[in-house]
């Protein structure tokens, strides 16, 4: 059993990334990241919205969603997409488990490598015709058990 912790990639880590795929580390690059960093989960809008109030560097929201669309498909990030219908990028590219808030429509990132384990030993027996699974997306649907103000 992997024990892995769910972690995004460092300023450092993200400058190899970009270096690796023949990036150059723009100041809105660099931006995007650090506010993926302290978001986790989040939309452009939103994304946008933080380097508009934490740093002085600007950046339009289309600039910002095709930074992030961009990490997405050379799997820096992933995306999620959210009940409301926005999408979400995800600091974090490896799979992992979610619990997604439906009243504020929010993810968080689950520890469960039990769980994990359980449905990975499951699905081996199991068989579904005409497909073959190629991943395994745990998301748990919840509710704040108390009312929050978002
Ligand atoms: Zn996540």
């Amino acid at each position: 059993m992997i024990n892995q912790t769910i972690k995004a990639p460092s300023i450092e880590d993200f400058k190899a990334l970009l270096k690796r795929h023949e990036l150059k580390a723009t100041r809105q690059r660099l931006a995007v990241h650090e506010a993926m960093m302290a978001l986790g989960h989040a939309s452009a809008d939103m994304v946008g919205d933080h380097i508009g109030s934490a740093s002085h560097v600007r950046i339009t929201t289309a600039s910002v969603y095709n930074i992030l669309s961009q990490l997405a498909d050379l799997k820096v990030y992933s995306r999620r997409m959210s009940s409301n219908n926005k999408m979400y990028f995800d600091v974090v590219a490896e799979r992992h488990i979610h619990l997604y808030d439906r009243d504020n429509n929010s993810f968080r990132d689950v520890q469960d490598e039990e769980l994990m384990d359980l449905v990975r030993s499951h699905l081996k027996k199991r068989r579904f015709k005409g497909f073959t699974v190629e991943d395994i997306d745990i998301q748990l649907v919840a509710r704040p058990t108390k009312k929050t103000r978002s």
